[in-house]
């Protein structure tokens, strides 16, 4: 379904309807996004920590404020979960599904609230919002309808007369669903509601820098009918989130992140006592675009502006490195430089800005030294001018001596470029599997066999051809990738549900 008769799931920086935007601006002004009386998990036996949320747009602008929990409330908040699976984990699938799907439709009939807290507290633009509180509803959606295919049926395996042999599935347990801030909305409401779906309690923790957003998502979780003990809310800092996956009750992990935490977790549930629990982990990209000289100048350069500005880079599949063959280098570089020239940076909630602030101020300083560093070695060809409230960062472009001055992921508005000569493309090849990573790959080339070629060649989740390579729709391209950017299986995928339940067999004499 459409929401403003703007497309399902919308990659593009505009708007369907110009006059429903305007409805849904002035909706989103009336929504109170200051939040005061998050309550602690009612199992909490210390104060928690107070914490100020404030606009990444203008820290002038005081959100509300949340109490973090505390390491000390760990225990208890496992144990009270523990009861909720009991409960939880008998309802049928269809009752399970039936509860997603009144979450997607909560998530509509809110909008103009969640809107505004996407807006206010993630800094998002209008455009990512929208897309953002789709692709959330999906996943409720997607996941109802998939957790029906794959649990709704007990199935008689073939076996020997005189014997009945039922297989079926069943949750795992506990579930600590660890998520960040750039998709609060999408991937915080992805990963629980695959978890309860499977039949699983939920602790969610939210990032630190969105808790206002997740408390919401949360409360209208509760109300569509999850129980109160079966999703447990439980903000808080990185030390709480060591703690949760350390607890032995523990019986999986959700986690969307870094990779360096995700090892972290990996060790710390390798570590544990109680049951061994999988991790479904997604993680960083370093994400590449490969450009040959038969490719369309006008649609590179868009695809390329889109994929490494749109949401300010702040995407895991976002363009980070884009090989430009040598001959068409020049004009295409003129060209991108041109489009990103043109993107206004500023105020998330005004309908003609195309990017907002990026998240808080230490991403703004990792992205600042970063700058210094490929100044002092690099050639900086184009660097935008960001607006002095707040948090911002302006998209900047940075052509590199060779891919290796690029070796880990920096997470923003920076596209770096690298020149390939017509013979050298098996090693631009190398020098991408070499990073180690594969969540997504662009390809810009009007050769079909060159586009298969180099998609055969690498190990990525998501390749993307002739178009812009952000922006994964549930259902349609299921997301996640390989190597150093994450465990399998795809979110919004057929398969994703499955780690997060397990099966039983039943064999009865007859
Ligand atoms: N699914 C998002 C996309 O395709 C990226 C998710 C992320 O950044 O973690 O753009």
């Amino acid at each position: 379904r459409d929401i403003y008769g703007a497309r399902r799931n919308s990659a593009g920086l505009e708007f369907g309807d110009r006059r429903q935007l305007s409805a849904l601006v002035e909706g989103m002004g009336k929504a109170p996004v200051s939040v005061d009386a998050v309550p602690l998990h009612p199992g909490a036996t210390t104060r928690g920590n107070e914490r100020k949320a404030v606009s990444p747009a203008d820290h002038d602008r005081v959100l509300g404020s949340v109490r973090f929990s505390d390491v000390d409330d760990v225990d208890a908040v496992v144990r009270s979960a523990q009861d909720g699976f009991t409960r939880w984990s008998r309802r049928p699938v269809e009752e399970r599904a039936a509860v997603l799907e009144r979450i997607g439709d909560l998530f509509e009939e809110n909008r103009d609230r969640l809107m505004a807290l996407l807006s206010h507290e993630a800094g998002k633009t209008l455009d990512d919002g929208l897309a953002e509180l789709r692709e959330a509803t999906d996943f409720c959606r997607y996941y109802a309808h998939q957790a029906r295919a794959t649990f709704g049926e007990v199935r008689r395996m073939p076996g020997p007369t005189g014997e009945d042999n039922r297989y079926g599935w069943r949750g795992r347990g506990v579930f600590v669903c660890i998520s960040p801030w750039n998709f609060p909305m999408a991937i915080f409401t992805g990963q629980i509601a695959a978890a309860l779906v499977s039949g699983n309690a939920v602790i969610a923790k939210p990032a630190e820098q969105t808790p206002l957003i997740a408390y919401e998502i949360v409360r209208l979780m509760h109300r569509a009918g999850v129980p109160e003990d079966a999703l447990a809310y439980m903000p808080g800092e990185g030390d709480v989130g060591a703690a949760l996956t350390a607890h032995p009750a523990i019986a999986g992990v959700a986690f969307t992140g870094s990779i360096e935490t995700a090892h972290a977790i990996n060790r710390a549930l390798a570590a544990k006592d109680g049951p061994i629990a999988p991790l479904i982990a997604e993680t960083g990209g370093l994400n590449a675009m490969v450009v040959d000289a038969t490719a369309l100048p006008e649609q590179v350069a868009d695809d390329v502006v889109m994929s490494a500005f749109r949401s300010v880079g702040q995407r895991c599949s976002a363009l980070r490195l884009l090989f430009l063959q040598e001959d068409v280098a020049d004009r295409m570089l003129a060209m991108i430089e041109g489009a990103a020239r043109a993107l206004k940076n500023g105020d998330p909630a005004d309908p003609a800005t195309d990017i907002g602030p990026v998240i808080d101020a230490g991403q703004q300083a990792m992205l600042g030294e970063h700058i210094a560093a490929m100044r002092r070695r690099q050639h900086v060809r184009y660097a935008g001018e960001a607006p002095k409230t707040g948090t911002f960062f302006a998209p900047h472009i940075v052509e590199l001596d060779s891919a290796a001055a690029l070796d880990k992921e920096v997470f923003g508005p920076i596209l770096h470029v690298v020149r390939w000569k017509a013979n050298d493309l098996p090693a631009v090849l190398d020098a991408i599997d070499a990073k180690g990573y594969g969540l997504t790959l662009g390809i810009h080339s009007r050769i079909e066999a060159t586009a298969k070629a180099i998609a055969e060649r690498l190990d990525v989740g998501n390749v993307y051809v002739n178009r812009n390579m952000i922006g994964a729709v549930v259902g349609t391209q299921p997301f996640g990738g390989t190597g150093l950017s994450g465990t399998g299986f795809k979110a919004g995928g057929p398969h994703y549900l499955t780690r997060f339940a397990q099966e039983q067999v039943v064999s009865i004499n007859t």
